[in-house]
């Protein structure tokens, strides 16, 4: 066992503060790896206030991890001391189950994923997350991040990146594709980069215009108020995907007239309450209203590649770990443009 310094949240609701926690020793397959900079994910909040279900405390939060590897067990065959690695939300799965032999260990069907927090990892340990010095993690949930992209900007995408990356290439994002993104925060300012990077028409359409200037300098090509009656009338039947990253509950009847025929509306934020849509409503344009999970591990390693080639990498504020706290309120108030990143050193 490691003990390594950590900011946790000792009780639901309660302000995070320094602490130690344990870290197993590196096993056979493990990677020990040094953190540098960790993001704040709006579900850090939501878990360390405990809003979704009964959360594990004390809570060390953390699912955007970049860092070096400062050693390796002997059986590890895909790193070595020094490389530049990240750790997203899941640090095990089952391994076994069809989904998890196909790379897509957020839908594994035997017991679901081992969430890098929060969770109770196969020994019954609770996990622990990146703010803290250093974390271990079996190889297979580590990816290689390249040279060339940032270790501060990269962090976000383990979360932010991977949970936008997956939906728009699964539902086939590319050139001659209308994208419309919903929210320019943490998730909707990374989808309006990688959307624009493979080659689609991006829209941003959110409440105001306040943040008009910095969606189409990060790559939008259109930007709308949907406070605004008449953007939904210019845009009926536009957009091949719309990505949306905003957790409150929506007019979804409203954004499914967006929708070409066989377009898809997918939800990346989860809204707490049920959600009221009426089926004619999607009917109409054979439309799709769907959601998506993070990527799996192979579908991870392929975003952070293609962000080193297309130089995409989060807007980030890098705070030191003193911050956190404050970073929370500015995080709930809508407040940061467009990620907290926490500089591991200061922890
Ligand atoms: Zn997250
Ligand atoms: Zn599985």
């Amino acid at each position: 066992m490691t003990t390594v310094a950590a900011y946790a949240a000792p009780a639901p609701k309660a302000p995070l503060e320094r602490t130690t926690i344990e870290r197993r020793p590196v096993g056979d397959h493990d990677v020990l790896i040094d953190i540098k900079f960790a993001g704040i994910c709006h579900s850090d909040i939501h878990q360390a206030r405990d809003g979704w279900s009964e959360g594990i405390f004390p809570m060390v939060p953390g699912h955007e991890i970049a860092g070096v590897v400062t050693e390796v067990g002997p059986e590890v065959t895909k790193f070595s001391v020094g490389d530049r690695v990240g750790v997203g939300c899941m640090v095990d799965s089952c391994r076994e189950c069809d989904n998890c032999k196909a790379g897509l260990e957020p839908y594994c069907t035997g017991g679901g994923p081992v969430l890098t927090y929060n969770d109770k990892d196969k020994e019954g340990e609770p996990t622990y997350g990146g703010y803290s010095e250093q974390i271990v993690v079996g190889e297979d949930f580590v990816v290689r991040i390249p040279d060339g992209l940032g270790l501060d900007v990269a962090a976000p995408l383990l979360c932010a990146g991977i949970t936008t990356y997956s939906p728009l290439r699964h539902w086939g994002v590319g050139p001659g594709k209308k994208v419309a993104v919903v929210g320019l925060g943490g998730l909707g300012h990374v989808g309006v980069k990688l959307a624009h990077a493979m080659g689609a028409e991006v829209t941003v359409l959110s409440q105001s215009l306040r943040k008009k200037d910095d969606g189409l300098r990060l790559g939008a090509d259109h930007y709308y108020a949907t406070s605004d009656p008449e953007t939904f009338e210019k845009l009926a039947g536009t957009f091949d995907v719309i990505l949306n990253t905003v957790s409150a509950p929506l007019d979804f009847a409203a954004y499914m007239s967006l929708l070409r025929l066989d377009g898809a509306m997918v939800n990346v934020g989860l809204p707490e309450e049920p959600v009221q849509v009426t089926l004619q409503s999607i009917f109409g344009n054979r439309r799709n209203l769907t959601t998506s999970n993070i990527g799996g591990i192979p579908e991870t390693q392929e975003m952070l590649d293609f962000c080193a080639e297309h130089g995409v990498g989060a807007e980030i504020e890098l705070i030191g770990a003193g911050e956190i706290n404050d970073a929370y309120e500015r995080v709930t108030a809508s407040d940061v443009r467009y990620r907290f990143v926490i500089d591991a050193a200061t922890i």
